[in-house]
């Protein structure tokens, strides 16, 4: 007879959690989960499903404004912002139970309340005390707004999926992921959008090609992209705000919304008191069997900021319950991990950036290309398509693919699977296309580009 009431006993039901405690309960582990907000955690919530159902909404008006060109004659298009939020939130609601069912019928114990861990083995939900052999936090992450006059007024990606109106202006403070989306999503949906960063480029880490071009495409779409300031204070102005930034001058807006990063949700339910280790910007450290310095308590998920990506969330789930409950240790592989971000036009990508393969090899080709995609021949959207692949010359080994442009999420998943595989140059050219694609550009890449950066003063090419 056991001691533990639990074998596994997982706090917090986001992507990370819910997959290690369906995959433990089926292999026999004896699972509960702890949840104080909603089931699915950030990604079903507040990020990857919702925005994506924004990012899809917001992309009706330029269809339909295509649609001229193909013959079509479109009568007065209206949106409705409320009608869109109760959609979604019913699909969140349809999520919400099949999330509940599979836990369920994994025979994983579902506790809706706020977990505290009392000790090494003993979680507290509620006034309720258990007890487990080990204990897995998998409590995410949240965003974080710095301090700043007038913080009150500042609305996060949290707050957005709920607004009860659209505004017709609106500030969004950063530049990576969230600040990004939310910038197209928003100026689709006809609002006038200001995007305030503190850096000279959008999406610090990816590649500088893309980072130029999409720059370019979101300024030509008339989103205002204000680069190297910061916001010093918000005041209040009646209905509105005026955000100061740093030089003095003032930008009047309806909405402030900051995307200024995400803080690991791992204090103020005992892990302090436990001696749980966090590194300096309170991510759990763990090992790479995801274990803390605690040995019963592990952690994975965005809460050990490392890549906070849903699928990789998964990933370590799955990882942590075969190392500890199949006897296989089969661990993450953090190389070469696609990613995408829906910005219109969107952009993904897998593998090295020129920066980093040029630091790393000596000997690297760069193909690329930028053109109007087929459809924008006749729709009039004067939009392109940049895509680019980085090549080692001595090895032919593709080691980085970036796009940006429609589809391109879709496209790189697929470009992914080959990189991965350790596919070369040559393997891509002998690669019949699938004509007429963007993505058959990918096996048709001939030339290496004479032009070393988009946006030189020699290209585009
Ligand atoms: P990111 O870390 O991607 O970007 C934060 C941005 O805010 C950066 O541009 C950063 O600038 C800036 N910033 C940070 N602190 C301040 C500050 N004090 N004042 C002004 N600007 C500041 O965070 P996000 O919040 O956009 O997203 C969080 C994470 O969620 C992402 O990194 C990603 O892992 C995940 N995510 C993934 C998505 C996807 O897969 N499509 C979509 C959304 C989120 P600087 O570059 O100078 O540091």
């Amino acid at each position: 007879m056991t001691q533990y009431d639990y074998d596994l006993f997982v706090i917090g039901a986001g992507s990370a959690g819910v997959r290690a405690a369906r995959m433990a309960s089926t292999h026999g582990v004896r699972v509960a989960i702890a949840e104080e907000r909603y089931l699915g955690g950030t990604c079903v919530n507040v990020g990857c499903v919702p925005k994506k159902l924004l990012v899809y909404a917001s992309q009706f008006q330029d269809q339909f404004d295509a649609a001229a060109g193909f013959g079509w004659t479109m009568g007065k298009s209206t949106f409705n912002w409320t009608r869109l939020i109760a959609n979604k939130n019913r699909e969140i609601e349809r999520l919400h139970s099949v999330y509940s069912n599979l836990l369920q019928k994994a025979g994983v114990g579902i506790m809706t309340g706020r977990a505290q861990v009392l000790d090494a083995h003993t979680v507290a939900v509620d006034s309720t005390q258990y007890n487990a052999e080990r204990i897995l936090i998998a409590t995410g992450g949240w965003p974080s707004v710095p301090d700043i006059p007038g913080k009150q007024h500042i609305v996060t990606s949290n707050d957005m999926f709920f607004l009860e109106q659209l505004p017709k202006r609106i500030v969004i403070v950063g530049g990576g992921y969230i600040a990004v989306e939310f910038a197209s999503i928003l100026h689709g949906l006809g609002v006038h959008t200001t995007l305030c960063h503190r850096g000279h480029k959008l999406l610090r880490g990816f590649d500088e090609d893309i980072r130029d071009f999409l720059a370019h495409e979101m300024t030509k779409k008339g989103i205002k992209l204000l680069f190297n300031t910061d916001i010093d204070a918000i005041e209040s102005a009646g209905d509105s705000f005026a955000t100061r930034l740093i030089d003095g001058s003032k930008v009047s807006t309806d909405l402030v919304m900051f995307a200024t990063g995400r803080t690991p949700n791992s204090t103020g339910f005992g892990l302090e008191k436990l001696g749980v280790e966090l590194d300096n910007e309170l991510a759990i450290k763990v090992n790479s069997d995801y274990q803390t310095n605690v040995p019963s308590i592990y952690a994975l998920g965005d809460v050990t900021n490392r890549v906070n990506l849903t699928p990789v969330a998964i990933a370590e789930g799955m990882a942590l319950v075969n190392k500890l409950y199949v006897n296989q240790r089969i661990p993450v592989d953090y190389e070469n991990i696609p990613t995408a971000v829906f910005s219109q036009p969107a952009i993904a990508t897998v593998g090295l950036t020129e920066a980093q393969a040029s630091e790393k090899y000596p000997d690297i080709d760069i193909y690329k290309t930028s053109f109007t995609p087929m459809k924008n021949t006749l729709s009039g959207i004067d939009e392109k398509t940049l895509m680019k692949m980085i090549v080692i010359r001595s090895t032919d080994r593709v080691v980085g693919i970036h796009m940006a442009g429609p589809d391109a999420p879709e496209i790189i998943q697929g470009m992914a699977v080959a990189i991965r595989a350790g596919a070369t140059k040559a393997v891509f050219d002998s690669t019949i296309g699938i004509h007429p694609t963007a993505a058959e550009e990918f096996v048709t890449l001939h030339e290496a580009a004479k032009c070393k950066q988009w946006g030189g003063s020699k290209c585009p090419y």
